[in-house]
């Protein structure tokens, strides 16, 4: 039997003028959306997320739900923050961060998942070792990743928020998720962008180590923040595991969940989410600070597609790792440029060679039974057709036998006045010769030449 006792914080900050934060804290999930987009779009996208996070994650009729729920439920979220966003045109392009934790059965075995999409961010305070469960979706934690920036350029590199990767921009989203073993001592924070880029992780640490009362801790944190400057909305979340799950925890009593406080929204001036569906039931106390107690009544296995590795049970596992980081891009280099220019030009100089053989000349041929002039070569060549750019009046029954291969096969000429000539000459030809007659030329061609030609 897991015990989880919570507290959570929200303040706009000392800057801006709406907090587009939104939080949500019950008994068994919790939640941090870090909402963005002109208008009312970042409040709208950030509630409508934590909104639809609550709803979908529904505990079965007995126990936990599976990791898997988890995944589904943040999909679900950006589902509902994209055809919300589709829907307004003043909220278009709206999206939000959303980081998650959430008390679920893998196997028979209570467990913690985490699952994230942006940059709000999971840390696990366990045994005095600070460490971060998330990975950012934004540009410059990719480049940290990458080798192009270091850990302290990043937290103070100017486009530090820049997301990759936002609930609610694109119809379906890549979720990443963690499996963590509820460990009686640890404690999670879950906070947005707003903690983390005024308050070392030092910082963090420490008044996380000093302050015991959870709500305490949040508001201890929120409050550093401000100090720090309060540029941005500050949200966090501190959840304890007053009991783990040590033990196994052999299935024993009744779902019997305790008092959650209840899910707060960031927006001061009301529209509180109320409790979601899924926590509808449980009676809602002063939030922060309260004990609360999660059991399941059997153990059945949980049949789910997650896999849980069973070697060290403590360390946080990837349900579903970060997704490598696509390729950032550098700057193309002037190589990469001259490279592709002489590359460019090597193909146009072959195109113009080709076309120029292929259309830079004429023959004379024929089309049907007249004499023509073509341009390009006789046959063609590669995607060039030779086509008609003089039908003569001229015959082939007009024409001496003697030529007719010539023009059967093309005769080529340089230019088009080469081959006017060269028509012009056949015509004189059959006229010189007086016992050539038109008329009989079939005859005629059939028994005084070789062209084959009957
Ligand atoms: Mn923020």
């Amino acid at each position: 039997m897991t015990l989880l006792r919570s507290g959570s914080a929200t303040d706009v900050g000392r800057v801006r003028q709406v907090n587009q934060d939104c939080v949500l804290e019950t008994g068994s999930l919790f939640a941090v959306a870090d909402g963005m987009g002109g208008h009312a779009g970042g409040e709208v996208a950030s509630r409508t997320a934590i909104d639809a996070l609550a709803r979908a994650f529904q505990p079965p009729a007995e126990g936990l739900p599976p990791a898997g729920l988890l995944i589904e439920a943040v999909e679900t979220a950006n589902q509902a923050v994209w055809e919300q966003a589709q829907a307004d045109s003043d909220l278009w392009g709206m999206g939000t961060t959303l980081t998650t934790l959430a008390l679920v059965e893998e196997e028979g075995r209570e467990e913690l998942a985490v699952a994230n999409v942006g940059d709000s961010r999971a840390y696990l305070l366990s045994g005095g070792d600070f460490t971060q469960l998330t990975a950012d979706h934004s540009l410059v934690e990719e480049m940290v990743r990458s080798g192009e920036l270091s850990a302290a350029q990043a937290a103070h590199h100017p486009k530090r928020h820049i997301i990759t990767r936002v609930i609610g921009v694109e119809p379906t989203v890549d979720v990443d998720a963690w499996l963590l073993r509820p460990v009686t001592g640890d404690r999670i924070l879950l906070c947005s962008d707003g903690l983390v880029d005024e308050v070392s992780d030092e910082d963090i640490a420490s008044v996380l180590a000093e302050v015991e009362d959870p709500g305490q801790a949040a508001r201890d944190l929120v409050t550093l923040a401000r100090e720090h400057g309060g540029r941005d909305n500050i949200t966090v979340i501190v959840v304890d595991v007053v009991a783990g799950a040590e033990g196994g925890g052999a299935g024993t009593t009744s779902a019997a969940v305790g008092p959650a406080g209840p899910p707060t929204s960031a927006d001061p001036g009301g529209g509180s989410i109320g409790p979601p569906p899924s926590q509808a039931a449980n009676p809602a106390a002063a939030s922060g600070g309260t004990g609360v107690a999660l059991a399941t009544a059997t153990r059945t296995p949980v049949t789910s597609r997650v896999q849980v590795p069973s070697a060290s049970p403590t360390q946080p596992r990837p349900l579903r790792p970060p997704q490598a980081p696509p390729r950032s891009s550098r700057p193309v280099t002037l190589r990469v440029v001259g490279f592709l220019v002489l590359l460019a030009a090597v193909i146009a100089a072959v195109v113009g060679a080709v076309a120029w053989y292929a259309t830079g000349s004429y023959y004379v041929g024929l089309a049907g039974r007249r004499v023509a002039i073509y341009q390009g070569r006789p046959g063609g060549f590669l995607w060039f057709q030779p086509h008609v750019v003089d039908r003569t009046s001229l015959t082939t029954g007009e024409v001496l036998p003697s030529r007719r291969p010539d023009l059967r096969a093309g005769m080529q000429e340089p230019s088009l006045a080469a081959a006017r000539r060269y028509v012009a000459n056949l015509r004189q030809e059959a006229a010189s010769l007086p016992q050539f007659h038109p008329s009989r030329t079939h005859h005629k061609a059939s028994t005084t030449t070789t062209s084959g030609r009957s």
